[in-house]
């Protein structure tokens, strides 16, 4: 029997169980319902003091940062010989900041087994090899936020289950039929470039890449031991609402024209596939007319001058995972679109894009300190950071301490606002992160400014309405 009669059928017998489906989801979501009312009961029981009708600004300060002591219960490390490294919360972000996994290895036992005793710094060699076996280990709890949003979908149900199938693993692509011995092929159909496998379909395929850049979806790039489904998750969270809607029918129509490809012969066209990814997504679009942001840009694709008495921070960060360092940038301009002052600052060692974000979201308040201002508006493409700072309850991103920091720090301002603009309105604010990149300038611009930027700056003060 050849391999392409036996493939269809084996997809029915394998992969399209419709009750132990129904069970898993069900699963998926009581699961999600119940740690959610769990959190919501304990911290009920917190004996915290309340913050009163008329409480003063230090006692806000204090009530505010409560949270943060609640979910920021972690290790400092010092010299690293009394954490455990299997058992105690020492790496933020993480399980209950936990490392997750079953692999112990008991020939370490202490934090400071990781490190180099003569210089103080991280063994890191040692270090990713513990972290990267146990990577793999992500419970779907992990993964909350994630499947939340996939839920919360416009879209139809088929293309949210067939994300889900493709991030649990369960489509029969090449490689998981060559597990049970019932394919030979194992090259990407669509790129013929890599492996097909779950890495591969859910983040790296370059044909998946070119129709995330068609769309203009920013990806990022994470440190290479980052299992794909960790990168996948947080490129998804982060995305604008009606880019995760193009992110799940990317993914679900690239999979209908590989089947098309395989099965029918049908030739596969980028331009087809893109077509069709388009209509499709703004026939969800008109459906769902309360939702804003078109994909094509409209006329809230401009910079917007703040309200006269306000003073408008963008801010952005250019981040390179090669070499770690960030460079952050704001600039201010008034009601007239003029610009008041600017700064770029390096950072070193930053961990990953979102936290080279939040950073610059967070210089750009001690900037508006510096320069005296006091109704910010501040805005940004970065919607993980503006999120995190208006999310008041928990939040175990690794950003949350310098969100929380960037909040309480508005507090000391008359006024100030946070909000996300898509990434053509950020515009002023990436090209001077490009420059300062570039003559690696850490300061604040008062005078003048690269041609790009000012170019670019006086062409939305043109466009003011
Ligand atoms: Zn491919």
């Amino acid at each position: 029997m050849g391999g392409k009669e036996a493939t269809p059928l084996y997809a029915m017998q394998c992969f399209l169980f419709p009750k132990s489906l129904c069970a898993q989801l069900q699963n998926v979501m009581n699961r999600f319902w119940w740690a959610n009312n769990k959190t919501k009961a304990l911290l009920a029981k917190q004996a915290w003091p309340k913050v009163g009708s008329y409480p003063s600004f230090t006692w806000r300060s204090i009530c505010s940062v409560r949270a943060l002591i609640e979910e920021g219960m972690v290790w400092r490390i010092g010299n690293g010989e009394c954490v455990n490294i299997w058992n105690d919360p020492w790496l933020p972000g993480r399980e209950k900041n936990r490392i997750s996994g079953h692999e112990i290895r008991l020939q370490w036992t202490s934090v400071s087994n990781l490190m180099n005793p003569d210089s103080n710094t991280w063994n890191a060699d040692l270090a990713s090899s513990l972290v990267r076996t146990n990577l793999n280990n992500y419970s779907n709890e992990e993964f909350t936020d994630f499947y939340k949003d996939l839920w919360g979908l416009n879209t139809p149900s088929k293309i949210k289950i067939h994300v889900w199938r493709l991030f649990n693993n369960w489509i029969p692509h090449y490689c998981n039929l060559a597990k049970m011995k019932l394919s030979a092929e194992s090259l990407c159909p669509l790129c013929k470039e890599e492996m097909e496998n779950l890495n591969h379909l859910l983040w790296s395929c370059r044909v998946l890449r070119q129709v995330w850049a068609y769309f203009q979806i920013r990806t990022y790039q994470f440190e290479n031991f980052v299992d794909s489904k960790v990168c996948f998750t947080r490129f998804f969270t982060a995305a604008e609402i009606q880019q995760k809607s193009i992110i799940a029918i990317s993914l679900w129509s690239l999979w209908f024209r590989r089947n098309k490809l395989i099965h029918e012969g049908m030739k596969f066209k980028i331009e087809e596939v893109l077509g069709f990814i388009r209509g499709y997504a703004q026939d969800i679009i008109l459906t769902h007319s309360n939702i804003q942001n078109h994909v094509n840009h409209s006329l809230q694709d401009i910079w917007q001058a703040p309200e006269i008495g306000f003073i408008k921070l963008n801010f952005d960060a250019s981040f390179h995972s090669k070499d770690k360092i960030a460079t952050t940038v704001v600039i201010a301009r008034d009601s007239a679109g003029i610009i008041l002052g600017a700064e770029t600052y390096l950072f070193e060692d930053v961990a990953d894009p979102f936290v080279a974000e939040a950073r610059a979201c967070e210089r750009a308040l001690i900037f508006a300190k510096t320069m005296g201002f006091s109704c910010l508006a501040v805005e940004g493409d970065a919607l993980s950071v503006i999120k995190s700072i208006k999310r008041m309850g928990i939040d175990r991103s690794v950003i949350r301490s310098v969100t929380r920091h960037i909040f309480l720090m508005g507090l000391t301002f008359e006024k100030a606002t946070y909000h996300f603009v898509p990434r053509n309105v950020n515009g002023v604010a990436h090209a001077l992160a490009l420059e300062g990149r570039r003559i690696g300038f850490s300061g604040i611009w008062s005078q003048s400014f690269p041609e790009s930027v000012s170019l670019l700056a006086e062409k939305e003060r043109r466009q003011l309405r």
